[in-house]
């Protein structure tokens, strides 16, 4: 069995094949540190997860980067507007290092509770101004960067095949364009470094040969992905957004700086979609994972749900569907706890399985497996093992799950048995009667073939 992984740069599900004997070398856009991720984030954080177990389990030597962006990132990614690092630090009153500390360590608190494997590589983009400066400079000795009163640009118009990976129609963008370009001479060239402003002390500048100020988003990405992984490595992700710009413009650099497309393969996970005047409950706030925390869900539900969708899909985000997800992932763990010692695994569901996963990570096929498992009539022993092997991948930590024992005060387990006498005598409209009084005293009831659940609202 071959992994297949769809390439954005080719269009096309290729076999994969690392570039040097077993090893395996991915770089993951990380956050831009300037407030929480949100859970749409983080859905493309397990998609690459997903992607980084299923090249461990398939046996490959895999390291994972993932940047910390806490410089550089301005609001318009037409490289105007306000850094969201300084920004941040305007809306809180901290300085700009107190708040990319803050979210890098709130970020890394995220990915535990998601049983996101730790890269074995973090990098920030702060630590690396040095770098960054001699990929600039490569790029101006090249004849591929100009200067303004603001900063220096890399020009996109004397790159024949800029824009390649997106497909980009740049003769159209620039007759087309209707929006104000400044002194840039393209829409689409990009800043390599931004001068300080010159009426305002920025909290985050450094000295350059061209002026003090502060690097551009797409430098960071490319001069720290060489350095840790070379300058022509396997896999580069991110979420689809990144397609048209942050990584068009990292794959610029890199044509002129090694005169490569930086990455093998070109992998991008697409969005969690929200509908935000369901979703949030706080007024306007975007979704975060501990706002799923303080709703009492588990975190490890909105894994499953994630998993539940291919990555090269949209996801549409209901709490009805993360509602069934805990479900789901609650029989599951009752069934594997069930099942008691382990014994050996099921080659043929095994392969079944991975069948699945080596296709692009089609995670969802793999989850219909994994049910058909569970129905099957195979030994407990063996469907356990089974489970726990492709446990590996899916990251739902099912070995470690244990029935948490929940103390019921006594007024709702009263409530309980009435309701579950009421519905023994069909009863229903009593039934509904002591459940909402149950609900009242801030508890949940989940009926399934196993009987009623309870969970705290
Ligand atoms: P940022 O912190 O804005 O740089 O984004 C971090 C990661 O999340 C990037 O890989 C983005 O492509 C990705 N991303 C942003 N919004 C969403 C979304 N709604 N669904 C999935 N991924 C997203
Ligand atoms: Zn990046």
């Amino acid at each position: 069995m071959k992994i297949k992984l769809y390439d954005s740069y080719s269009r096309s599900l290729r076999e994969f094949e690392p570039i040097k004997g077993n090893e395996v070398k991915i770089y993951a856009c990380g956050p831009t540190v300037y407030d929480y991720a949100h859970i749409g984030n983080l859905r493309t954080y397990i998609f690459e997860d997903t992607l980084r177990r299923t090249l461990d389990f398939f046996g490959y030597d895999v390291t994972h980067v993932i940047n910390i962006t806490d410089v550089g990132h301005l609001t318009s990614d037409a490289d105007t507007g306000e850094d969201k690092i300084e920004q941040g630090s305007k809306r809180t009153g901290k300085t700009a290092w107190e708040i990319a500390e803050l979210y890098t360590e709130a970020f890394k608190q995220d990915l535990v509770h998601l049983n996101i494997l730790e890269p074995g590589i973090w990098c920030r983009a702060t630590d690396h101004i040095s770098e960054q400066i001699t990929a600039i400079r490569k790029i101006e000795e090249k004849g591929f960067a100009y200067i303004t009163t603001d900063g220096v640009y890399f020009d996109t118009s004397k790159l024949t095949n800029y824009g390649y990976l997106a497909r980009l129609d740049v003769a159209g963008l620039n007759a087309g364009q209707r929006i104000d370009i400044g002194e840039k001479r393209n829409a689409t060239d990009f800043a390599l470094w931004k001068f300080s402003p010159k009426d305002q002390v920025r909290q985050m500048e450094w000295e350059s040969p061209w002026g003090t100020g502060f690097p551009g988003w797409h430098i960071e990405c490319s001069a720290m992905a060489v350095k840790y992984l070379g300058e022509m490595f396997d896999i580069h992700c991110g979420g689809k957004d990144h397609i048209p710009v942050h990584h068009s413009n990292e794959i610029a650099q890199a044509e002129v700086c090694y005169g490569t497309k930086l990455a093998n393969f070109w992998l991008h996970g697409y969005f969690l979609e929200t509908d935000q005047s369901k979703m949030s409950k706080s007024a306007g706030a975007s979704l975060h994972l501990q706002t799923l925390l303080d709703y009492g869900y588990d975190p490890l539900s909105y894994r499953y749900l994630c998993l539940t969708a291919h990555y090269r899909s949209d996801l549409k985000f209901t709490w009805e569907s993360l509602d069934g997800a805990e479900t789901a992932l609650n029989r599951l763990r009752s069934a594997v706890h069930a099942w008691g010692e382990p014994g050996i695994p099921d080659d043929q569901y095994l392969q079944q399985i991975c069948h699945q996963v080596y296709d692009d990570l089609n995670t969802p096929k793999a989850l219909a497996v994994i049910w058909r498992l569970v129905k099957s009539n195979l030994a407990p022993a063996r469907k356990k093992a089974t489970l726990l092997e492709c446990d590996k991948i899916l990251g739902l930590n099912l070995t470690n799950w244990q029935p948490t024992v929940v103390e019921i005060p006594g007024p709702v387990k009263e409530l309980m048995d009435l309701r579950a006498q009421a519905r023994k005598d069909r009863n229903w409209v009593e039934a509904d009667k002591f459940r909402d009084q149950i609900a009242e005293l801030g508890y949940e009831i989940e009926d399934s073939a196993e009987g009623a659940t309870l969970r705290k609202k």
